[in-house]
């Protein structure tokens, strides 16, 4: 009888328990978890802070008993395994709510031990009053503070996924809630321009948006916290949540000689076995490959830990399952926006040094005659030569997760924008367009593919020269109620055929609209015309998701 002992019980241990009996009868599966909990819902944590989730039992999904009884998998809760044996295959055992440590041996062990908050050494950081959420016992704690201490303000710091979550939990409280990055931009998986409208919507709701702004030192007042900020200001608050992100729990696999990856997490290969080969890892404490580039990565995301959880279960039991890559699929809501983001972001690439364009697209989420719809900001990557889709990042209020899954499917497929031209979606008024938005945007990309339409980005605009003239050709009046590009002449698009004269033969037309439209029209005519032309991907309101500062 194969003994299969597992340390965490959450989102990666507790699939690979499931699975390892839905594989097995007759295999021994001990299910260690130093917390209170297996199989809750740690994605469900901030929005039971924030009433939408009312019952806190929600969030229960298993319990020992009930692990139990349908996988007979023997759950031990509050028992921490401090110590691993290789040469014996022992684990050493503690339980955190009496009992004597003791030894268990096993023939294969799993670790999914997850990732913890990064706690930085700020001066007075440790105080009733300051929150990391990882776990429910942290959301209690949250909870219970709302209520002991009747907050009206609260200090967010990091605006990562939980960061923002926990942002709009304590809006949804009541809070004046003040949120500290120190970078440019929040959700750094997304590009900077791809996070203004999500810096325009934390305003709109009154949140005190701080970016390039870190916490320094915190020392208790008599209202609740004093924030000494890296500007040199005071911030009072009476809540401090630390949400700067989280580190793999490697502990337990350094101390006994696992090997560790390059960036910090604990070395699998595709079967998910470590360096020693009766030990598996997965989840939030290991670095797995990036789909495209196959350089490691550590993405602490809970579609990755179920997979790998399930496959190492497969792969302990004697198949051969290899792990296909992560490709950083996520998604994220803030107030009435979500973001979302799959595959390599443009700020990658260039680190990467690979060659890519870009186009953007903001086309209506559904057939806009149809009520309620609203426009879907989509950006996406790609192979300049071959059409390869790289990456996509959207964000709007309705229809980005369906558009970001789409894309994460086809970069799976090894698909190019050229096959998103075709792809059959579906289609009712209601739900979408007879073009979708992926078609669309395929079909801007794949022009560019082709060579048949040039296009220039905001910073060729920016830096435009005295051999070039820029030409937005919306009608006067959205220049004037909408803004416009300084520098800028004005042809709508519809009197361009007539007013031909009016432009320069001997310079390069840089054209914007509002969305890159009738940029396109206007450069067939163009072009047709005899000018040289390019068409600014995303138009006007590229520009400003570019060019608004907070
Ligand atoms: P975990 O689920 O963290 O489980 C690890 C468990 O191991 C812990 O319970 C820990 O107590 C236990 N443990 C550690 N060491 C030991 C030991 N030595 N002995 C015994 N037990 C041990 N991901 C998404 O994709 N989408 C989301 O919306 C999302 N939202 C999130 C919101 C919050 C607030 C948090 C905290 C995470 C969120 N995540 C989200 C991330 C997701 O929850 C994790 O990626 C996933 O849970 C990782 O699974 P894991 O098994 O590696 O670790």
């Amino acid at each position: 009888m194969t003994r299969i002992v597992i340390v965490g019980g959450v989102a990666g241990g507790a699939s690979a328990a499931a699975r390892a009996r839905r594989l097995s009868e007759t295999a021994e599966i001990i299910m260690l978890e130093r917390g209170e909990f297996v199989s809750f819902a740690n994605c469900g944590l901030p929005y039971h802070i924030s009433g939408d989730i009312t019952q806190r039992e929600a969030l229960l999904l298993q319990t020992p008993e009930s692990f139990r009884r349908r996988f007979n998998v023997e759950v031990r809760t509050g028992h921490e395994v401090t110590r691993i044996d290789r040469a014996a295959k022992t684990v050493t055992v503690t339980p955190l709510v009496g009992g004597e440590t003791y030894t268990l041996s096993y023939d294969r062990l799993l670790l999914s031990p997850g990732a913890g908050p990064v706690v930085p050494a700020i001066t007075g950081l440790q105080t009733p009053r300051t929150f990391t959420l990882r776990s429910i016992p942290d959301m209690d704690r949250i909870l219970a503070a709302m209520v002991a201490y009747k907050p009206k303000t609260a200090t967010v710091v990091g605006g990562g996924f939980i960061g923002l979550e926990m942002v709009e939990a304590l809006h949804q409280r009541g809070l004046k809630v003040s949120l500290l990055e120190l970078a440019d931009q929040v959700m750094t998986p997304v590009d900077a321009e791809m996070a203004m409208p999500v810096h325009q919507e934390l305003v709109a709701h009154g949140v005190d948006l701080r970016l390039h702004t870190g916490l320094t030192a915190v020392t208790t007042s008599a209202k609740g916290l004093s924030l000494t900020l890296s500007s040199g200001q005071m911030l009072e608050t009476e809540l401090l949540v630390m949400a700067i992100g989280v580190r793999p729990e490697t502990q337990l696999a350094v101390a006994a000689g696992l090997t560790l990856g390059s960036k910090g997490g604990i070395l699998v290969d595709e079967q998910m076995r470590t360096s020693d080969p009766d030990i598996f890892a997965v989840g939030d404490a290991v670095e797995t490959p990036e789909w495209l580039t196959g350089k490691p990565g550590i993405w602490p995301l809970a579609g990755p830990a179920n997979r790998q959880g399930r496959l190492a279960a497969d792969n302990m039991l004697g198949r051969q399952v290899s792990y296909q890559r992560t490709q950083g699929t996520a998604i994220c809501k803030v107030f009435s926006l979500a973001v979302a983001s799959t595959g390599l972001s443009e700020k990658r690439l260039q680190a990467l040094g690979l060659a890519y364009e870009k186009v953007y697209v903001h086309p209506a989420s559904h057939a806009s005659y149809y009520p309620g719809s609203s426009p879907v900001s989509l950006k996406l990557l790609f192979d300049p030569h071959n059409g390869r889709v790289l990456g996509a990042q959207a964000v709007g209020k309705d229809g980005v997760d369906k558009r970001i899954d789409v894309l994460s499917v086809v970069m799976r497929a090894g698909m190019t924008v050229m096959d998103l031209e075709n792809l059959e979606l579906t289609y009712a008024p209601p739900f979408g367009a007879a073009r979708d938005v992926v078609n669309q945007a395929g079909m801007v990309a794949s022009n560019v593919v082709r060579g048949d339409e040039a296009i220039c980005h905001v910073a060729d605009v920016q830096a435009i020269t005295a051999d070039q003239l820029l030409l937005d050709v919306r009608n006067p009046a959205e220049l004037k109620n909408i803004g416009a590009i300084p520098g800028a002449i004005n042809i709508p698009v519809d009197e361009l055929r007539q007013r031909l004269q009016e432009l320069p033969r001997d310079k390069e037309i840089l054209v914007t609209c509002q969305v890159g439209l009738r940029g396109h029209v206007a450069c067939c005519m163009l072009r047709h015309a005899g000018f040289r032309v390019r068409n600014m991907s995303g138009g006007f309101k590229t520009w400003q998701m570019v060019t608004t500062q907070f």
